[in-house]
This record gives structure tokens, C-alpha cells and sequence, in this order.
């Protein structure tokens, strides 16, 4: 006899089974095992990648570029200076569409928006010189980008910002990516070895940094909000904090302060302004003392 004597009508051969609370364990262990492995293998970064095609507004070309698969990439914060961080991918780097037959480039979002005047401009200024990435285009696509190759592409779209007399603040916003770009970079130099020598970076981060709080601070004075899709509160913030970083305190402080005096800022832009005001206090105590 047995507990399930009875039920071989029913096709079940059930002879085996001597205790129905036993765990069948090696199986059991074996599962965990996978499941971890799972958890810890980090996804690749082509994985957050799509590629779509785009048609260049200058020389007409129809060419497949790297995008940022929608919803895939997890962001997990930003930096003080409102830069972006998404989980096992710089999402920045891939911001930038450049045409690889006439040499026109653009932060992501502007590529196509582009007036006839200034498609003229780029094709006389940019396209009659660019001796770029004519050949290969369709096996060169496919891979990852490197630090090097979006800064390089980002510093194309900056040039084609001049040529096309872009307003300001496209010039400044551009500015401001390749110095997070620059960031990331050391970022992930210092990961891989906490010793290395990243100061020949930091400088250029530093330079490019500076080029944006200047563009910015000319961009308000020039344009209506929104400036670079931000409204008037987080564009100061944003100003405030770069200033910060660069050392620059007392500019720093008159931008926050109109934050924080404010009437429409968000809560929590105005929580991160008082939060850095703070700081800002402190450090000219220090630098008095
Ligand atoms: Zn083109």
C-alpha cells in the first residue's frame, strides 16, 4: 500500500515516491544556481540599442544610426548638474546622429530640423571638406560606441552648430554633453584602474564645461524659455550648479537665489537649489577662514 495506491488506473507510476515531503534537492539547488548566474551577468550595452534609419537634411542620404531602445535603459539618478545616468549604459553617448557621406552632424533630436539656409551653409562649409566615413557605412554601424567615438562625433555636431548658426544655446547645450562625455570617460577609466592618469581628460572636460556656462549664461539673455527644453527655475539651476563646479560661488549663489525666490519652481527643484545653497555657504566660510 501506499499513499497514491489506486491511482495507476489513471497511468501514473508512483512506486518511487516514499516520502511526499521530500525536496527533490539536487534539482532544487541546481535552479538557484542558474538563477543567480542570471542576476549577475550584466546585459550588454547592444542590447539597449536599436538602429533606425534617418534621412540626412543635406545631402539627402538615407543611413541607419544607433538609438537608445525606448523604455529598455533603467535610469538610476543624475548628477548635480542635472547629467543623466541610466544603469549599465552611458545613454549619452549615443545622442548624436552624423551622416557619413557629407559630414553633417547633430545632437540627436535637431538632425532633421534643418532650414534650407542652413542646410546651404553646412553643404558649402562642411560637406565640400568632409573626408570622413564614405565607405563601410552599413558594417561600421552595427558596434557599440566607444567614449572616443562619441566625443569625436559630438565635437563634429558642435562645428556644424557654428557653421549653421545655431542658436546659443544649441551650442551651449552641445558644449555640456561632450563635457559629460568627457566625465563618463574618466568615469570608466577609474573604474577599471583607480590610478590612472585622467588629468589631461579633466582638462578637457573642464574647458568644454566652461564654454557651456558661458553659452548659457548669453543663452538666457537671448532666448524665450523653454532653453534646451527646461523652463526658466531648473535652467538657472542648472547654471548654479556648473558655476559651482567650477568654482565660481557668487555666481553660483545669484542663480539660486532666483530659484529659490521663485513663485512657480518645483519643489524639488527648489529642495535641490536650498540643499546647494548651503553648500555654497559653507565653502565661503572655508575660503575666508
Ligand atoms: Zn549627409
Amino acid at each position: 500500500m501506499g499513499l497514491f495506491s489506486g491511482l495507476e488506473k489513471f497511468g501514473f507510476n508512483i512506486k518511487d515516491v516514499e516520502d511526499i515531503y521530500e525536496e527533490p534537492k539536487s534539482e532544487k539547488e541546481e535552479e538557484k544556481v542558474e538563477v543567480v548566474k542570471a542576476e549577475v551577468k550584466p546585459p550588454e550595452e547592444k542590447e539597449f540599442l536599436v538602429l533606425k534609419y534617418v534621412k540626412c537634411p543635406v545631402c539627402d542620404l538615407k543611413f541607419r544610426s544607433q538609438f537608445i531602445k525606448t523604455g529598455r535603459a533603467r535610469r538610476i539618478g543624475a548628477d548635480r548638474d542635472l547629467r543623466p545616468r541610466f544603469s549599465h549604459i552611458d545613454t549619452l553617448k549615443y545622442d548624436v546622429v552624423s551622416c557619413p557621406k557629407c559630414g553633417y552632424a547633430s545632437i540627436s533630436r535637431g538632425f532633421e530640423g534643418l532650414s534650407l539656409a542652413q542646410a546651404k551653409l553646412v553643404r558649402d562649409q562642411i560637406c565640400v571638406k568632409f573626408a570622413g566615413k564614405d565607405a563601410g557605412v552599413e558594417d561600421t554601424v552595427d558596434t557599440t560606441y566607444s567614449y572616443e567615438y562619441a566625443i569625436e562625433q559630438h565635437k563634429l555636431a558642435l562645428l556644424c552648430t557654428v557653421v549653421k548658426r545655431a542658436a546659443v544655446s544649441e551650442k551651449a547645450y552641445t558644449c555640456l554633453k561632450i563635457s559629460w562625455l568627457y566625465r563618463g570617460m574618466i568615469e570608466d577609466i577609474l573604474a577599471k584602474d583607480p590610478e590612472a592618469d585622467v588629468s589631461k581628460l579633466k582638462e578637457e572636460e573642464m574647458e568644454y564645461y566652461t564654454e557651456a556656462y558661458e553659452g548659457l549664461q548669453l543663452a538666457i539673455t537671448k532666448e524665450t524659455y523653454p532653453i534646451c527644453g527646461m523652463d526658466q527655475e531648473t535652467l538657472d539651476y542648472l547654471i548654479a550648479t556648473v558655476a559651482f563646479n567650477l568654482g565660481k560661488l557668487e555666481q553660483a549663489s545669484r542663480f539660486l537665489s532666483a530659484v529659490i525666490l521663485s513663485k512657480t519652481a518645483k519643489r524639488a527643484t527648489k529642495d535641490k537649489a536650498l540643499e546647494l545653497k548651503e553648500e555654497i555657504i559653507a565653502a565661503i566660510k572655508n575660503n575666508k577662514a
